[in-house]
């Protein structure tokens, strides 16, 4: 009921909106607007415009209760609760007001626009009161009812009132400042922005890192056409914009406004529910899912200097010309080399110089790097970000030569395992996809399989192990075509094994070289997993951890 009649309100042109309520909205609702209001001549006219007698099931009551009419909004209302609407236009030396249930229309007070009141919902059929739920729950749908229309009219001011308080507040202002005032900072810190356009479909918002998951899909706004809609065909294409960053269970937190041609949109509107339905599915499917990844692709390491504190913390200087060697990370080309950290001069870092996950310190736990950078400490989950940064080059060399075969090395000694029968069985029928996944695996004996080549991307696996691996897994996924989802999974597995080993020691050019690798790397901020390869703690946090003021 409060998104129809704010829907009204914004349909009058208003640029503030109050809603009031009392016990959630079971005994009142009261919706103020500025708009242009209704001439009191038609008063009784917009009651009865689309007079209805609908409500003669349980099942309309209830729809109504939950989700309001479109169209008969008033007249809906009127016909199941106590209404009044005060309204005046600028040609009016005053106000009318009509009660809907007399019709009687008298003069009243007030300036220009229009206050629908609604009281004691279902005085009429006291029987039908059990259709409300609770006052919590009432309140919450209103609540919710009200975030939407924010988001979608940053323009319009809000204020929603809850038994004589104020409850939540939204002043008009830019897209994004009504985005972080409706979602919170935490939102928007966590969310990266998105902003394109692609032919006659633009679309704009924000989407969640995969840290910003949620358990419901409670976080999600599709707008189309500035309508909020649940659409189950952009809902999947989010998904898959999310596939191989968000565990299955985890729902994706956005925000996203669409906005296409008419002609490339038919909008339903139920009692229930809105419904859109897309001109080019498939086509739209893609872009929004292109979209998305790509916004996600960047690494938030990238865009770190940005949020730089203005005064920095001094820190050493140093410099960082890359000398190009394979180090014992493997897959790492640019090696920066650090001089002299410990006795360089304490000067401010420079900016042109600073790399966005600072310069590497120490290892500790076996499992940690922690480097330093502008804004203070970054902790780094060593196995678990040097697996994506594989995991990305593994996907990108599998696409990258137009095969769909990964580049392979031949070992010069084959390396033998033991098998069971089951192995040697997936061996010899899986043969075409083992040698496309970099793997040249053959029967040498009874029980011994022996492995010719490795995934050049791979240097440093355990070929044994990383073959014992990918078998298994063959033999579960049935690959006869390897599907792309097993195909990535294969690669998790693959890179998992390629990956640097928990309690391995690195030197300082390695660890740097794979805060480089990151910082390059799309996607870098989370593992395959969805969990983080890196924190950051600012000098600031530091400080409250000493209770030290500035
Ligand atoms: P609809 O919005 O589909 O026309 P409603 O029953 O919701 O149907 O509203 C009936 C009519 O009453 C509207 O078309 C509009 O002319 C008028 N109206 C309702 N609310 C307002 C308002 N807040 N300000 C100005 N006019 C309004
Ligand atoms: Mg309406």
């Amino acid at each position: 009921m409060v998104r129809e009649l704010v829907d009204n309100a914004l349909d009058a042109g208003a640029r503030h909106v109050t809603v009031r309520l009392a016990a959630g909205g079971v005994r009142a609702i009261v919706v103020e607007d500025d708009g242009l209001g209704i001439p009191g001549d038609e008063l009784p006219l917009a009651l009865k415009r689309h007079a209805t007698s609908k409500i003669g099931s349980l099942q309309d009551l209830e729809s109504v209760a939950t989700m309001g009419f479109r169209g008969e909004a008033l007249a809906a209302i009127a016909s199941v609760a106590e209404m009044s609407i005060t309204s005046r236009t600028s040609a009016a030396a005053h106000a009318w007001k009509i009660d809907a249930v007399h019709g009687e229309l008298s003069a009243a007070a007030r300036a220009l626009g229009t206050t629908v009141e609604v009281r004691e919902l279902f005085f009429a059929t006291p029987a039908r009161r059990k259709f409300l739920k609770s006052e919590a729950t009432e309140f919450a749908h209103a609540l919710e009812a009200l975030r939407r229309h924010a988001l979608a009219r940053p323009e319009v001011a809000f204020a929603l009132w809850h038994d004589g308080r104020l409850a939540a507040q939204w002043r008009a202002g830019t897209p994004g400042q009504r985005l972080r005032d409706v979602l919170g900072a935490e939102f928007i810190a966590a969310s990266r922005e998105l902003a394109t356009q692609r032919g006659p479909l633009s679309m704009r918002g924000r989407v969640g890192q995969p840290e910003a998951a949620r358990a419901r899909t409670d976080l999600q706004y599709l707008f189309v056409n500035g309508r909020f809609v649940r659409d189950r065909l952009i809902g999947h294409a989010m998904r898959a914009a999310y596939e191989d960053q968000l565990h299955g269970s985890r729902q994706p937190a956005y925000v996203m406004f669409l906005e296409l041609s008419p002609e490339l949109v038919d909008v339903n509107v139920h009692p229930t529910k809105i419904e859109v339905r897309f001109r080019d599915a498939r086509a739209l499917h893609g872009a929004v899912q292109g979209a998305v990844q790509q916004a996600l692709a960047g690494s938030r390491a990238v865009a770190a200097p940005a949020a730089m504190p203005a005064a920095l913390p001094p820190a050493q200087s140093f410099e960082l010309p890359p000398s190009y060697r394979q180090s014992t990370l493997g897959l790492i080309d640019a090696v920066p080399a650090v001089h002299e950290v410990r006795d360089a001069p304490r000067t401010a870092l420079d900016d042109t110089e600073a790399w966005p996950l600072g310069r590497a310190l120490a290892q500790i736990g076996g499992a940690y790097v922690l480097a330093e950078n502008q804004q203070g400490l970054v902790i780094v989950d060593m196995h678990a970000a040097h697996e994506r940064v594989v995991y990305e080059r593994l996907k990108a060399s599998l696409s990258g030569n137009g095969t769909q075969r990964l580049p392979t090395q031949p070992l010069l000694l084959p390396v033998t395992l033991a098998a069971t029968p089951a192995e040697m069985a997936t061996a010899e029928g899986e043969h075409e996809a083992l040698l496309a996944l970099g793997l040249d695996v053959a029967p040498l004996a009874m029980s011994v399989l022996a492995v010719r080549s490795r995934p050049a991307a791979l240097p440093d696996v355990d070929v044994a192990e990383l073959t014992r691996s990918v078998l298994a897994e063959l033999a579960q996924v049935g690959a006869s075509g390897v599907v792309q989802r097993a195909r990535d999974d294969l690669l998790g597995t693959m890179a998992c094994h390629g990956a640097v080993r928990a309690n391995r020691r690195l030197t300082i050019d390695e660890m740097n070289a794979l805060l480089r690798e990151m910082e390059r790397t799309e996607r870098a901020d989370q593992c395959n997993h969805g969990r983080p390869t890196w924190r950051q703690v600012s000098i600031r946090e530091l400080d409250a951890l000493f209770l030290r003021g500035r």
